[in-house]
């Protein structure tokens, strides 16, 4: 197959879907890989880089759209501001697709690559299995935002995050709270505790308890909910009684802290509120609060997506697309994630798809002229 790799068109996106390195993953399994001029500049990659690598490069998106028989994405499908059209256009009819779709947000454009007998796989529906891991975006992708989010929130506090025992005096450790620890907050806890600070974090599930301890942090302990994870291992809504205590628990350490880190989400719904107004009150001035749930309507009650904000003396950051700011690591690691799926799928030599398989069948959206995703079908009834 020809494998295109357009440059992103989505504003401030510098990260490109594969990079020099992995170029040869593909040629290896006989497949040519076209790069669009330019596609891997934000991410350092120079187009040398790639044609050393074995890749063609194809001046303009136009011409890459129009010769290839499978693009590989990082940002969903968005109108191209150059060409005037919307990439799910530009997709040649009975090609593929993969990247990340947001497929529940675009509806329409899932819906028009369905029309036009498009096959789309969305990197957020890969299935949360051993068997997956390689393939896992949101994990990958996850790990730079609580990496990321933790440099921000060290250079904007005006203090050290590590015990200091100097001349000058003895400094004391800066306190972190991470709430929410899946895969964005372990690296937080990890990057936090790195830098020296000192480290508290809460998550309903409970296995997370563990994982918590053994990066050196400290569990918040409360009465957990008997039912609190779905079969996929994410967790569930909690009831407003549950929030409430968490709250509770929550600002019982704000007088305390200097730091919190937010990353709870519940899969396909609105992010939990931990911090309301009146919590952000008890923060002491100076503090910081970078809420990496912004896009899904942020943790903190204050927070605005993509930007930040000075609330009572703190400093809280709606922090969307981190990843963009790491974007070579960020890259290499999607990379490995999309190359690895993209393998998987076309692994037959007749080109076929496995629908028996189930990474194949979860992270697929529209086949054969029809949305074929059960998360995607429902939304649309
Ligand atoms: P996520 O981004 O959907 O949510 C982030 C965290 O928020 C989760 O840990 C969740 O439990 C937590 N959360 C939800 N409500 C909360 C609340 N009220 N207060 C505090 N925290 C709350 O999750 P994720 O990081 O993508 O990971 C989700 C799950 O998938 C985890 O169980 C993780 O271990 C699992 N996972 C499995 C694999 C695999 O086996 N292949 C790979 C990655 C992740």
């Amino acid at each position: 197959m020809k494998v295109g790799i357009p440059k992103e068109v989505t504003q401030d996106e510098t990260r490109v879907a594969v990079v020099p390195s992995m170029v040869s993953a593909l040629t290896k399994a006989g497949h040519e890989v076209w790069v669009e001029s330019g596609a891997g500049a934000g991410s350092s990659f120079s187009d040398t880089d790639y044609e050393e690598a074995g890749a063609k490069i194809i001046k303009g998106a136009g011409d890459l759209y129009a010769s290839a028989d499978a693009i590989l994405k990082v940002r969903p499908l968005t109108e191209h501001p150059q060409l005037k059209k919307h990439e799910a256009d530009l997709v040649r009819e009975n090609t593929t697709v993969i990247g990340f779709m947001a497929p529940l947000s675009n509806l329409d454009v899932i819906k028009k690559l369905a029309e036009r007998n498009v096959t789309s796989f969305a990197m957020e529906f890969i299935p949360r299995i051993t068997r997956a891991q390689s393939m896992d975006a949101l994990s990958s992708q996850a790990t730079v935002a609580g990496y990321k989010a933790v440099l921000m929130a060290a250079a904007q506090l005006g203090k050290f995050f590590p015990l200091l025992m100097t001349a000058a005096g003895t400094i004391p450790p800066a306190n972190v709270l991470v709430l929410g620890a899946g895969v964005a907050g372990l690296q937080a806890i990890a990057t936090a505790k790195r830098l020296g600070a000192r480290v508290e974090a809460f998550d309903p599930r409970p296995a997370v308890r563990e994982q918590v301890q053994s990066l050196g942090a400290q569990f918040i302990e409360m009465e957990l909910p008997e039912d609190v994870e779905t079969a996929g291992g994410y967790a569930k809504e909690q009831s407003e009684e549950f929030l409430r205590k968490e709250q509770e628990a929550i600002a019982a350490r704000l007088s305390k802290t200097d730091v919190v880190i937010t990353t709870a989400q519940i899969f396909g719904k609105r992010a939990p509120i931990l911090i309301t107004e009146d919590m952000v009150k008890m923060l002491r001035p100076g503090a910081i609060i970078i809420d990496l749930a912004a896009e899904q309507g942020g943790n903190c009650e204050l927070t605005e997506a993509g930007k930040t904000v000075e609330k009572h003396g703190v400093t809280i950051v709606g922090a969307v697309n981190l990843p963009a700011t790491v974007p070579v690591h960020a890259s290499q690691m999607y990379s490995k994630n999309i190359t690895n799926l993209f393998r998987h799928l076309y692994q037959a030599e007749d080109g076929q798809l496995d629908f028996e398989d189930e990474i194949t069948r979860s992270a697929c959206v529209t086949h054969k002229g029809e949305i074929v995703n059960e998360f995607v079908k429902n939304a649309l009834k």
